[in-house]
């Protein structure tokens, strides 16, 4: 898909959400207590709610967007450079074409949607971003592991 086609499928930040979603539903959500897989949605305080034992996740928790704060349309837009374009780009770069102030979330975002796809490679070609599903929604757990990762990675 080229940048033009792209853009025209998101014309705003809520059409991001709206397929977030949509992949996410589809893929499906399990809960961090007692591991079910029925949820419901509450579209009044936008949570998925357990119907097991009732604990509460937001659209991002337990995926590669847990506890960034950046638009969605960041992330797609950084998915969609990494998928399209056979250059490596830095964070440096999508910084300046995000037209953001702050350097560490976009580098932080970079690496992990590197990071995820990077999984996602070792079982099958990534080619597009509307590709986005379940290699995307890793339930990633918040270890120790996961802070020692990122701290490794951010010494290089
Ligand atoms: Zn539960």
């Amino acid at each position: 898909m080229n940048l033009l086609n792209f853009i025209s499928q998101f014309p705003d930040e809520e059409r991001y959400v709206l397929r977030y979603k949509s992949v996410r539903d589809s893929v499906g959500v399990i809960c961090s207590v007692c591991k079910s897989t029925e949820h419901r949605w509450n579209q009044r305080k936008w949570l998925y709610e357990c119907t097991k034992c009732g604990n509460r996740a937001t659209l991002r928790s337990r995926t590669a967007l847990h506890g960034s704060r950046l638009p969605f349309s960041y992330w797609f837009v950084a998915m969609h450079l990494i998928t399209s374009t056979k250059n490596i780009f830095s964070a440096l770069e999508l910084q300046r074409q995000l037209v953001h102030k702050r350097y560490e979330p976009i580098w932080a975002m970079l690496n992990k949607l590197r990071e995820v796809m990077g999984r996602r490679e070792e079982e099958y070609q990534l080619t597009d971003v509307v590709e986005l599903d379940e290699g995307f929604f890793l339930q990633l757990p918040a270890n120790k592991k996961t802070q020692t990762r990122q701290r490794q990675l951010e010494k290089k």
